[in-house]
């Protein structure tokens, strides 16, 4: 199963990711924490990306496409994944269509969430950019650059929108009633 986790920041795409990945036996790939990683461990990409992503600016798409399109090619992939973050502009959507093909993916889990409870989430969860202004900038660039992506999946009919409030688990038990639908269909 290929499927792409889209949805604005702190809507807990990537809580969600892991625990998906987990239940279906697929890999987890989010570019945000391949990026925290590089930073961590103080690789030239980490020093290049730091700053932007302190700021909530996009990593430019020449090499966060690089860098995903290197991890589908590990092993762990060969059988599925879950994209958590990727893509995140248009370009980048159609870069994945021309290395995976355009009808691989089986569906977009779209989480949805109220705009204070993302604010909220985010200033709460206290990682390194969320910062007051980087969260409003992140919140400003999804709606710029990624939300269009969910009209370009809609065209194709795998969008499937999921509600991103309430309990983990319970949100967890939706995608995974809608996956389960999707093997049913
Ligand atoms: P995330 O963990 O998905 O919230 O990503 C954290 C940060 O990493 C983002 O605010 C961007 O700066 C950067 N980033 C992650 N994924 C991408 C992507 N697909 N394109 C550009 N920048 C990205």
């Amino acid at each position: 199963m290929r499927l792409l986790f889209l949805g604005p920041p702190g809507v807990g795409k990537g809580t969600q990711a892991a625990k998906v990945s987990t239940a279906c036996s697929i890999a987890h790939i989010s570019t945000g924490d391949m990026f925290r990683r590089h930073i961590s461990d103080g690789t030239p990409l980490g020093k290049r990306v730091g700053r932007i992503m302190d700021r909530g600016d996009l990593v430019p798409d020449s090499v966060t496409v690089e860098m995903l399109m290197d991890r589908l090619g590990h092993a762990d992939a060969a059988d599925g994944y879950i994209l958590d973050g990727f893509p995140r502009t248009l370009p980048q959507a159609r870069a994945l269509d021309e290395t995976i093909g355009e009808d691989a993916l089986d569906a977009v889990i779209v989480l949805t969430a109220p705009r204070d409870a993302l604010v909220d989430r985010m200033l709460a969860r206290g990682r390194a950019d969320d910062t007051e202004a980087s969260v409003r900038n992140r919140l400003a660039v999804y709606e710029r650059e990624t939300a269009p992506l969910v009209g370009f999946y809609q065209k194709r009919g795998i969008v499937m929108p999921v509600r991103g409030t309430g309990a983990i688990e319970e949100i967890t038990g939706r995608i995974l009633e809608v996956l389960a639908g999707l093997s049913r269909a």
